[in-house]
């Protein structure tokens, strides 16, 4: 399955906040072995959230959008949402009586209509009540397209997706990456070229071209990182690809190589 994530807020766009939702998210979906080849930020704007859909649903199977959730009027994304997957809205009683009583415990006798939006989820689909906040996600289907919505804050997307989505896309996945990671340190015994990362590519040479595993080099401040990447239906089988790929990328890099360490990411 191929995942695109979308980023409502006009306040990312405009460089306010940092989209570190869709950074954890990103990691979350590499953890459970699935696609995602594209992520898209959008402002509080119908049409362009449409728009946006329409081209990650042209590429994707599933969307998990994040923002736009809350009680006031430029929260839209579920309202547009349930439009674009053609869900009946109705009020989910759980909810609306955890809001009624959430405004009491702050002493306000009625719900506003921004609140009470939040009890208005879409029909047939699967809610995620938010034991953070107010807004509850949900996950809904059609046609085979999935969008599973997320609130903004991260503290409580966050939960929301440990708790309900993990175990959800855990069901649509067939397949684990697992990555082996070699650090090539700043060592005095290694000639200081050997650390930068285009000495260390030109080395690995052709082993970057490669799709299964995929080896890639990074630059960072200690010295240049090569990950090697396999998917495979389980960790074992993705190992046995992985380890004659990381035999000849030690030996190509030589001794600039200083330590190494396998991270396994399922
Ligand atoms: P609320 O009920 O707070 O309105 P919401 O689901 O409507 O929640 P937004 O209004 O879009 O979410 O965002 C609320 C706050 O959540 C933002 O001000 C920001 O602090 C945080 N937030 C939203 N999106 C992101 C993101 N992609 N990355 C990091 N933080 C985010």
């Amino acid at each position: 399955m191929v995942v695109e994530i979308i980023s409502v807020g006009t306040e990312i766009l405009m460089g306010n906040i940092v989209n570190t939702n869709a950074q954890y998210l990103a990691k979350k979906l590499a953890h459970l072995g699935l696609d995602c080849h594209f992520q898209t930020v959008v402002g509080d704007n119908p049409e362009r959230i449409k728009s946006a859909l329409d081209v990650a649903y042209s590429r994707a199977d599933a969307v998990i959008m994040t923002g736009g959730l809350g009680p006031t009027k430029d929260d839209l994304t579920k309202e547009m949402l349930m439009k674009y997957f053609g869900k009946t809205p109705v009020v989910d009683e759980k909810v609306l009586s955890f809001l009624e009583e959430h405004v009491k415990k702050r002493g306000f006798e009625k719900l506003s209509d921004g609140m009470r939006k939040q009890a208005i989820v879409p029909a047939d689909s699967i809610i995620l009540y938010n034991h953070n906040g107010t807004a509850p996600g949900c996950i809904m289907e059609r046609d085979g397209k999935i969008c599973i919505l997320l609130p903004g804050p991260p503290h409580e997307m966050k939960p929301m997706f440990e708790e309900c989505c993990k175990v959800y896309l855990n069901g649509k996945s067939d397949k684990v990456f697992v990555s082996v990671i070699i650090k090539c340190l700043s060592k005095d015994e290694a000639p200081i070229t050997m650390v930068g990362e285009a000495p260390i590519a030109d080395r690995l040479d052709e082993l970057t071209d490669g799709v299964n595993p995929t080896v890639a080099t990074y630059a960072k401040q200690d010295g240049c990182l090569v990950r090697i990447t396999a998917s495979a239906k389980n960790h074992s089988d993705a190992m046995r690809l992985l380890t004659p790929v990381v035999n000849e990328c030690r030996k190509r890099i030589g001794k600039g190589y200083i330590s190494y360490i396998e991270e396994d990411i399922n």
